[in-house]
């Protein structure tokens, strides 16, 4: 059994009905993460990556797809099956202090999905939130505090503590250093690294910063409007993005420069142009639109995602290269 991925997702949709259509928030995504790796998801706001995070902890339902949870069929399971799956899968959300209930103190927030899952009660339960609460660099004198009395950091720290409480084999991280000082985001991902290192964890990591997704991701997934567009290992994808997307925001980030501040400007300000609606979406390939090198094709034609020479992309052009005519989707600055 160990040497399936601990998580697989197989051709992913969620399409929601709203009042003014159906948004096609995610459109075939698939991807799998192995045991004590990290995937990183990176993409601009609007690009499905949150709504992917939702659908592989099974906290909205796909239109269609599979997920598998150690080899489990996580997609089918219910009641106590799925319990035990929820027990093992975890997520620290954006907003340190926002996602923690401001009435409970840190015994109660830490300590409940322990009490929920029926694994400590009593005073081995404050014992378990103490041993938790040292894991993630804080002590027994912060188990009668407030979320309101923690720094931004600290109260991350206490998510993660929470998210751990189970002993996860998995935990997704949905833009959980976004909101954070960039000192403070380093002492945070140095923390999950470590935390990684020393339990085996896996990571399903969703960001819009590239640097901070590739500092974390043994693989990277870039999505734009609900698909993977282009997907490999983590510093091959940044040093030499293939999709033309990918090298937008690449030089992005290039162009702003080497200050940290610049650097985690989010993408959504960086790159040219504006998703487009994932209501009614564009026909053929759904960047083409904003793509420098799009030809008339790509207006019809919708690029699958295929293997190239040490990733997936899904560009009609990047495929062509590697048949001898080689058309560079070169981006630029
Ligand atoms: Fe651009 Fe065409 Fe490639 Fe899409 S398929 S990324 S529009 S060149």
């Amino acid at each position: 059994m160990n040497g399936t991925p601990l998580f697989e997702a197989h051709d992913l949709v969620k399409h929601f009905r709203t009042g003014r259509g159906t948004v096609q928030a995610v459109n075939g995504v698939s991807l799998s993460i192995p045991r004590g790796r990290t995937v990183g998801l990176v993409g601009e706001s609007g690009s499905g990556k949150s709504t992917v995070a939702r659908l592989a902890l099974r906290l909205i339902e796909p239109t269609s797809g599979a997920l598998r949870f150690d080899g489990a069929d996580l997609g089918a399971a219910s009641g106590a099956a799925l319990r035990r799956l929820r027990r093992r899968m975890q997520i620290v959300f954006q907003d340190p202090v926002g996602s923690l209930n401001p009435r409970m103190t840190v015994l109660q927030a830490v300590g409940e999905p322990l009490v929920v899952h029926r694994m400590a009660r009593g005073q081995e339960l404050a014992d378990r939130v103490v041993e938790l609460l040292e894991r993630v660099g804080l002590g027994a004198r912060d188990l009668h505090r407030y979320a309101h009395q923690f720094s931004g950091g600290q109260a991350q720290r206490i998510g993660i503590a929470r998210a751990l409480a189970t002993g996860p084999d998995l935990i997704v991280c949905d833009e959980a250093v976004s909101a954070l000082d960039v000192s403070v985001q380093a002492q945070v991902l140095n923390l999950l690294r470590r935390l990684q290192a020393e339990s085996g964890i896996s990571y399903l990591f969703i960001a819009h910063d590239l640097n901070v997704v590739r500092y974390m991701s043994d693989e990277v997934c870039v999505m734009y409007l609900g698909e993977i567009v282009e997907r490999g290992d983590g510093d091959a994808v940044l040093r030499d993005p293939r999709h033309p997307y990918t090298r937008m925001l690449v030089s992005a980030v290039r162009d702003l420069g080497p200050s940290a501040a610049a650097a985690r400007r989010p993408v959504a300000e960086a790159v040219t142009g504006e998703v487009p609606s994932a209501i009614d979406p564009p026909d053929g390939c759904r960047f083409h639109t904003r793509c420098p090198v799009a030809e008339p094709e790509c207006h019809t034609e919708r690029p699958p995602l295929r293997t190239v020479p040490d990733r997936d992309v899904a560009c009609r052009l990047v495929d062509s290269r590697d048949s001898g005519d080689r058309r560079d989707p070169v981006v630029s600055p």
